[in-house]
């Protein structure tokens, strides 16, 4: 860049009242008071408002100013004075102003005072982005994923990235896309689970945060076909070591945002979280016993439904797990609890009747593994490459699979998940 930026929106505070300032950004807004024209001007710090005065300023930096559209890019020098008015109690007063490219009038409202609807929204997906709403939600996901990434080196795991085109399905068949792979059909991976147990016998503790593709049939408000997941798996670990590391976890990550995020809390009209650890524990059992007490009905020894789950929520609050599963509600990898087979060593990490993450202790004998396969109704042969892993030494482990989404859903408080992804799948919608 020619122009060279000599501070942000954000740096001009009183501090610096007197200096010559030049700026780059988008013209956020513009409102024009007779012989005063006040420009707004945002950059990735925020807004700062800038001045002309008709009386001061040359003829044509008058005329520059009265024809630039909203969200045009611009070049601008000033000088930083005092104004208690302005939102920084300070305003730059602008000497010179140089259009760098101009827009076209912007197709939704950004500046937040009548809001499109969400579909309207995603379609102009990227100006929705300059909106501070939007921006707020994406600042917080990048503070979740630095949290999650530093707590997790911190502990001693390694990120991976695994393939995300493979040959054969990670649970069974249900819930894949297919692509065309040159001259045959291959899938698009629906969870690492196979790839980061087998590394477990290579580096100990392993990490992914990467895509995972589910052809949902369900139309729901937490529910899209690529999502990123946060997938993590340790040996020597069994299903109560990683809930630990998950209320470490969300610790570090509630810390970090209350730290880092006041203004994007803020923007999104939420408070600072005061969350007590470890988090609270219930069994399916105890769950099961609830919803008796309650009257609700559920499928006896499966999977709770949404239903279920907000019946459950009217007691616990928050950051929960539901442990304990249903040896027959759970993959086949899951470990049975010793002399009680009918359950497992699982997990579900909950907030409030939406599921985060789902995790558990693994079994590692390959013949047990095969086992589990059939009574599940999967045929062993179709998981060769998995399975051969198993001779050589598979360690215990245990690990869990987040939806970042999800979890984001929970620290930014909205309940579409579309509103918490740039760029949502589902059913219906494959752009932009
Ligand atoms: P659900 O019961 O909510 O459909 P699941 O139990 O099928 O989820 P898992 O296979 O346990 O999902 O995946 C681990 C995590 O990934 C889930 O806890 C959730 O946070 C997230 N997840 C799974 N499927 C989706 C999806 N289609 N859209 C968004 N997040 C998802
Ligand atoms: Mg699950």
């Amino acid at each position: 860049m020619e122009i060279k930026r000599t501070h942000l929106a954000a740096e001009i505070t009183p501090k610096i009242e007197g200096s010559e300032v030049v700026l780059l950004g988008w013209l956020h807004e513009k409102r024009d008071l007779g012989g005063l024209r006040f420009l707004l001007l945002r950059d990735r710090s925020g807004l700062v408002q800038v001045v002309a005065n008709k009386k001061t300023a040359q003829p044509d930096l008058w005329e520059a100013l009265s024809s630039i559209k909203r969200e045009s890019v611009l070049a601008l020098g000033g000088v930083v004075k005092s104004s208690p008015q302005a939102p920084r109690g300070v305003e730059v007063r602008v000497k010179w102003v140089k259009p760098l490219i101009s827009s076209e009038d912007p197709p939704i409202d950004i500046v937040g005072k009548t809001q499109a609807d969400l579909d309207t929204r995603l379609d102009y997906r990227i100006i929705d982005l300059r909106r501070s709403e939007p921006q707020a939600i994406f600042k917080l996901q990048n503070t979740i994923t630095s949290a999650i990434r530093s707590f997790l080196y911190d502990n001693g795991f390694i990120e991976v990235f695994t393939p995300k085109i493979i040959s054969t399905a990670t649970e069974g068949g249900a819930s894949l896309f297919s692509v065309f792979y040159y001259d045959r059909l291959a899938y698009l991976s629906q969870s690492p689970q196979l790839y980061k147990e087998a590394l477990t016998s290579a580096f100990e503790r392993v990490f992914e945060i990467g895509p995972a593709f589910r052809a949902e049939e369900s139309d729901t408000l937490r529910h899209l076909s690529e999502i990123t997941m946060v997938d993590v798996e340790g040996a020597f670990m069994d299903y109560n070591d990683v809930m630990g590391l998950l209320d470490g976890l969300i610790k570090k990550i509630i810390m970090n945002v209350n730290q880092n995020n006041a203004d994007e809390l803020k923007a999104l009209g939420r408070d600072k979280f005061t969350i007590n650890f470890p988090l609270p524990r219930i069994t399916y059992d105890q769950v099961t016993s609830i919803l008796d007490e309650k009257g609700i009905s559920y499928e006896k020894e499966g999977d709770l439904g949404t239903v279920e789950l907000k019946a459950l929520s009217e007691e616990l609050k928050g950051f929960y797990f539901i442990t304990d599963w249903p040896t027959k509600a759970r993959p086949f990898y899951a470990m049975p609890i010793k002399g009680k087979e009918d359950r497992c060593e699982s997990f579900d990490l909950m907030y409030g009747w939406i599921e985060l993450a789902s995790g558990a202790t693994r079994i590692n004998d390959e013949s047990i593994l095969r086992t589990r396969m059939t009574s599940q109704g999967l045929n062993p042969d179709a998981f060769k490459t998995h399975l051969k892993w198993f001779k050589y030494g598979m360690p215990p482990h245990a690990g869990f699979g987040l939806g970042l989404a999800r979890l984001l859903m929970a620290v930014s408080g909205k309940d579409n998940i579309r509103e918490v992804v740039m760029f949502p799948r589902d059913k219906r919608r494959l752009e932009p």
